[in-house]
């Protein structure tokens, strides 16, 4: 039994839906006859999902729109025109992120952009969408992207690390809020990826690296966990325990 907020003609809006893991979400909505919204910042692959889509369902289940998830306008708008064209929104999957690479003291740039893509865009989509999803009164969800480094935190990239960690914080707040919200029958879920080989992973390789996932793995992965009621879809190649251990056993020294 698919999750029930998971049924034809539902709505579902992807944020960073044009390639990796939210164009597999976005497919896999579309084959479970969902109206979908990829939503991304990237115009020229936002056209080449709508065209990849159209091999899965009706161009009419399918609309594309230009977003920056981490501007508060670019994303009312997106919550807008969905509404405008589809007539809500019953899933929200707010995926879109970036990982250029950051240092602790230097790129000041880069901290900004990658915690308000990363940290924002999820806040922003949530507070956004979630009051008018609520008032629908139907089962729902909100899917966040975050990832294992924001529980590890490995040294390499603390921007990337603080942005996925307040991810990890502001969704745990959120399905608090829910749960705690009369008549509400949305759920907020923390989706915390492996190593999937998408762009934001690739870095100039074009093969598959061993024991990497793709990220249509990673999307059947994520619902059969939402059929179970996971808060908390971690996949499995992602050690958490363990790389927790290690950094307690480097920190004892
Ligand atoms: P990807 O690069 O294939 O997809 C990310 C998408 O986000 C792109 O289409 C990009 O254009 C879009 N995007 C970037 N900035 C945006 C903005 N401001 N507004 C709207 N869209 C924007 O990468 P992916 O691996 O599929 O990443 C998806 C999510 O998964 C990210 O949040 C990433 O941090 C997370 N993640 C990925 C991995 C992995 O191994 N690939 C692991 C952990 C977490």
């Amino acid at each position: 039994m698919p999750h029930p907020a998971i049924v034809k003609d539902n709505v579902a809006v992807i944020t960073g839906g044009a390639s990796g893991i939210g164009f597999a979400a976005a497919t896999a909505f579309a084959r479970a006859r969902m109206k979908v919204c990829v939503a991304d910042v990237d115009e020229a692959r936002l056209a080449e999902a709508a065209t990849k889509l159209s091999s899965v369902t009706a161009a009419a289940n399918v609309m594309t729109s230009a977003v920056d998830v981490s501007k508060v306008e670019s994303v009312t708008k997106l919550e807008r025109v969905v509404r405008e064209r589809f007539g809500g929104t019953d899933i929200l999957m707010n995926n879109a992120g970036i990982q250029p690479g950051s240092t602790l003291f230097g790129e000041p740039d880069n901290w900004q952009r990658i915690i308000d893509v990363n940290m924002w865009g999820i806040i922003n989509g949530s507070r956004i969408f979630a009051p008018r999803m609520i008032a629908r009164g139907k089962p729902g969800l909100i899917i966040n992207t975050g990832s294992k480094q924001g529980i590890t935190t490995p040294p390499g990239d603390p921007a990337y690390n603080v942005s996925k960690a307040g991810v990890k914080a502001f969704t745990e707040a959120l399905q608090h809020e829910l749960r705690n919200t009369k008549g509400c029958h949305i759920t907020a879920h923390l989706l915390i990826p492996g190593f999937v080989f998408t762009g934001l992973t690739a870095k100039g390789r074009t093969e598959k690296p061993a024991g990497a996932w793709t990220p249509d793995e990673t999307v059947d992965f994520m619902l059969a966990r939402l059929e179970a009621g996971d808060f908390y879809i971690l996949c499995p190649d992602n050690d958490v325990p363990r790389a927790l251990d290690e950094k307690r056993m480097l920190w004892a020294m």
